[in-house]
């Protein structure tokens, strides 16, 4: 788990590993409300898991959770897809139309 800041607004944030390997960026600090728990593993990598929905409201009472910044991020537009904005490369039009 790596301590970090958001790109697009300069928050501090965590990047974790989910069970599938995938890093989420999770708010510093915790969130009563949030939907997302860390896990020491016996390896000593924190597991984060994601409670989609209902389930997060079903953790035992006192369970410490964190709000996904993807929720939280005032810029939140800017981490939806981010494979597929770098796939729009700015000059790609620009380039095509100098074939002419
Ligand atoms: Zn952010």
């Amino acid at each position: 788990m790596i301590l970090s800041r958001c790109r697009s607004c300069g928050a501090p944030i965590w990047f974790a590993r989910t069970i599938t390997g995938r890093a989420i960026p999770i708010d510093r600090e915790p969130a009563a409300d949030g939907n997302v728990t860390m896990e020491r593993q016996r390896s000593g990598d924190i597991l984060a898991t994601v409670h989609a929905g209902q389930s997060a409201a079903m953790l035992p009472a006192g369970t410490k959770r964190w709000r996904s910044h993807f929720a939280s991020c005032p810029n939140a537009d800017c981490h939806r897809k981010p494979r597929q904005l770098e796939l729009l490369a700015p000059n790609a039009a620009r380039d095509r139309s100098g074939d002419r």
